[in-house]
Parts: structure tokens; C-alpha cells; sequence
């Protein structure tokens, strides 16, 4: 009887529509870049301290600080690595107490980890941002914050930072989702302390690889500068304060976590095309959030007020669809072509922190692990049309009647 019906449905959509769009490639890489990257295979110019000034690490450092609105920036090998830096420019006492969201990818407490400290897990809500009641109440037990925007989604800056003034707790921004989000017309990653984002594939500017961190605070970016690995008097190449660096010539070690100028000369072309980017990824978000949420079974969350968002990608909870359901609901659209990822339910998911095994015992946060049971997300890049769009959510559509046909 199901199986007819499936049948019904799928073959159905196969006569009325055409294939699912692909929600995985990449934009292709400004033509642009091209000239610059031959020119640096031709003189072999890799390396970011060759050259004396201008290497293109350097001018895109200095061009997202711009961008942003951040005095500083440090282009490194990744987020993670920035975010890494991070947490060592500020020079935290081994074994400190680092407060992450529950929420977000296994990069974030590896990076804690990596930086010889204790990641402490707070609650996320069914909107996928921080539980502010449980954050206040870890607050006084932890020395450091980073705040995971995850999947783009802003946590009430507002009320985190007023907590961690009156705490004197820093706050580091991991805005690797977040580039082109703002927070009352503020830049996420400006609000924080220091703030990292990602040029991983995945993320709105492609590098295959890489990351900046910006801040305003010239003591903290020289530490990270000399610690991403500007050995001997290379940090007389970054325009900060020198005599914030001269302070920790030979003080810090090396970590080498450097971005190559190949990389720069990818990115540097990509930036022009973020506003772009930025408004068809927010219109697509927006068409197909209204399309779901026009049907009784689909949540999606709204953005908190402040909020303008940069979404590439579309998360969302299931209401009154019980597990089974949500399992046919999911085959039933990749059958069709959209992969939803319900982040709790895949076997070895990243972003499920009962699978951080090495973080040792697994805390208990019934709160974020109710959510990451339930909670939808599928891919929605920019560079898809509206009809591209309007394919997803009929897809997701039909999915959900599948699944709750009796
Ligand atoms: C992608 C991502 C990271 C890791 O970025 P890398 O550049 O791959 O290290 C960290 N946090 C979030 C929220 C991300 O989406």
C-alpha cells in the first residue's frame, strides 16, 4: 500500500518536472584570478614573506580588514588554525575552561584542544542558537567564549556580550558560516574580540582551503601574526603597531599555520563577488523558508531581529513527523535528489556532539540533542535559480506527504 503510493508520488514528479538541481559544485573562480596565479607559477612566488611588500596574502589581508571594518586581519591555512591562534594570542593558561555551543562542527573543540584547553559545552535551542539561561549559568567557570555561528544562524550578540563585559570573559567569533552576516549593521566577526572565518569550499568565498581572523586589538593579532609563523622580523611585513610585535620578538613559538599567495590570488578576485553572493543566497533562503513554511509540517526558524543573514543552506525541524516518518521523508527526497542531513540521525555526524569521542565522557545536553534529532538542513548555494529553488522545496513537499501518507 506505501510502496504504491510512493510510486505514485515519485512518478508523478517525474512527468511534472525536470531534474533536482545540483546543490553541491562550486561557483567557477572569477576569470580574474587567472592572470594573477599564472603570474606567480611563472616567477614561482608562492611564499607569503618573499617578497618585501604587497604579496598577495598581505593585500587581502588588508582589503578584508577593510571589507569587514576591522582595523586587522591575519590570513592563515583554515578557520580551525585561526581559531586555534586565537585562543593562543590570548594567551590563556593551559588547561583553561573554553565555552562552545553544543551546536556546531567538530573543528571547534579540536581547536580548543589543540590550543591545550578544555572545551565546556552550553545548550542550543530548536532555533539552533545559544540557550542564553544555560550560557549565563556556565559563564562564571569558564575563561574564554567562542561563539559558533553555525550554519550562519546569530546567537543574541547583544546579551552575550553584556554577559562577558560584566564577566571580563573574551569572546572570540567562530563566523566561519557567517561571512556577509550582520548584527545591528554590524559585521559579524567584528563584535568579539577576534573573529575567524573559513575559505573552505563549502564556505561563501572558495579557496579549497583557508582562513582569516580580524580584530581591532593590535596586541592580540601581533601575537597571532608571530605565532602563524613570521619568524625572525617577517611581522615588519604586517601593518600593526610594531612596537606591539617588537614585544614578542622570539617570546612565542612557531606554529606555521601560514596561508600561500596562491590562495590569496583565488580569493582576493572572490571578494567583489560577496555582495552577490550574499543577496541571491539570502533571496533563496527566503523563497524557499517561505515555500515550507507555507505547510503545516515545516518550522524554520525566523532570524532574531538584529539579524540580516547570509544563508547557504536551509535548516529546519519537522513538526508532528515521528523518526519513522522522518526517514522515509529523507530517502524519499534523495531519491529525488535533494540530500536533507538530519544531523543527529546520520551515522558519524560531525556536528553531533555525542560523536566527539575525544572529548571523553559524553556531556549530558538534552536540549541540543532533542534539536539535533529533528533538525532538517540541505544546501541552498547562491548561484541557483529561483526555479532551482522552487524544485527544492516541491521536492521537500512531496517528501513530507510521503512520509505521513497512511
Ligand atoms: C567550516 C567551519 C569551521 C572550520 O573551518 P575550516 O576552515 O575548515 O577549518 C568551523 N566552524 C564552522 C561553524 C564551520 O562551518
Amino acid at each position: 500500500m506505501q510502496v504504491k503510493l510512493d510510486v505514485r508520488i515519485a512518478e508523478k514528479m517525474r512527468d511534472t518536472i525536470i531534474e533536482a538541481p545540483n546543490v553541491y559544485d562550486a561557483e567557477p573562480i572569477p576569470a580574474g584570478a587567472m592572470e594573477e596565479v599564472a603570474r606567480l607559477l611563472a616567477t614561482g612566488d608562492l611564499f607569503r614573506y618573499t617578497a618585501t611588500d604587497n604579496s598577495p596574502v598581505a593585500l587581502l589581508e588588508t582589503e578584508f580588514a577593510e571589507l569587514l571594518g576591522a582595523r586587522y586581519a591575519l590570513a592563515v591555512s583554515s578557520c580551525s588554525a585561526a581559531l586555534f591562534l586565537s585562543l593562543k594570542a590570548l594567551d590563556l593558561p593551559r588547561d583553561a575552561r573554553v565555552m562552545i555551543p553544543a551546536f556546531t562542527f567538530a573543528a571547534v573543540p579540536s581547536a580548543v584542544i589543540h590550543a591545550g584547553c578544555m572545551p565546556v559545552l552550553c545548550e542550543c535551542g530548536d532555533d539552533y542558537r545559544i540557550n542564553l539561561d544555560d550560557f549565563a549559568a556556565r559563564l562564571p567557570d569558564v575563561q574564554a567564549v567562542i561563539i559558533s555561528h553555525m550554519r550562519g544562524h546569530t546567537s543574541d550578540m547583544d546579551a552575550i556580550m553584556s554577559l562577558c563585559q560584566a564577566a571580563g570573559t573574551p569572546v572570540v567569533e567562530d563566523a566561519a558560516h557567517s561571512l556577509g552576516t550582520t548584527w545591528r549593521d554590524r559585521n559579524i566577526g567584528t563584535i568579539g574580540a577576534i573573529g575567524c572565518f573559513s575559505f573552505q569550499s563549502y564556505k561563501l568565498i572558495n579557496a579549497g582551503e583557508g582562513g582569516i581572523m580580524i580584530s581591532d586589538d593590535p596586541d592580540l593579532i601581533a601575537r597571532a601574526v608571530i605565532m602563524s609563523g613570521a619568524y625572525e622580523h617577517n611581522w615588519k611585513k604586517h601593518p600593526v603597531l610594531q612596537k606591539s610585535f617588537a614585544r614578542w620578538q622570539n617570546q612565542l613559538p612557531l606554529y606555521n599555520l601560514r596561508l600561500n599567495n596562491l590562495s590569496a590570488a583565488v580569493i582576493r578576485p572572490q571578494l567583489a563577488e560577496l555582495p552577490r553572493r550574499v543577496r541571491d543566497g539570502r533571496a533563496n533562503h527566503d523563497r524557499v523558508a517561505a515555500a515550507l513554511h507555507a505547510m503545516p509540517w515545516f518550522d524554520v526558524p525566523q532570524k532574531l531581529a538584529p539579524e540580516q543573514r547570509a544563508p547557504d543552506s536551509i535548516q529546519f525541524n519537522l513538526v508532528n513527523v515521528d523518526a519513522g516518518q522522518t526517514a522515509r521523508f529523507v530517502s524519499f527526497a534523495a531519491e529525488q535528489g535533494i540530500k536533507v542531513q538530519v544531523f543527529g540521525q546520520s551515522t558519524d555526524n560531525a556536528r553531533a556532539f555525542w560523536n566527539w569521542g575525544f572529548l571523553g565522557d559524553t556531556p549530558d545536553l538534552p536540549q541540543t540533542r532533542a534539536m539535533l534529532m529533528r533538525a532538517c538542513d540541505v544546501r541552498l548555494p547562491a548561484r541557483l535559480t529561483s526555479s532551482d529553488c522552487d524544485r527544492v522545496s516541491d521536492i521537500l513537499i512531496a517528501a513530507v506527504q510521503d512520509a505521513v501518507a497512511d
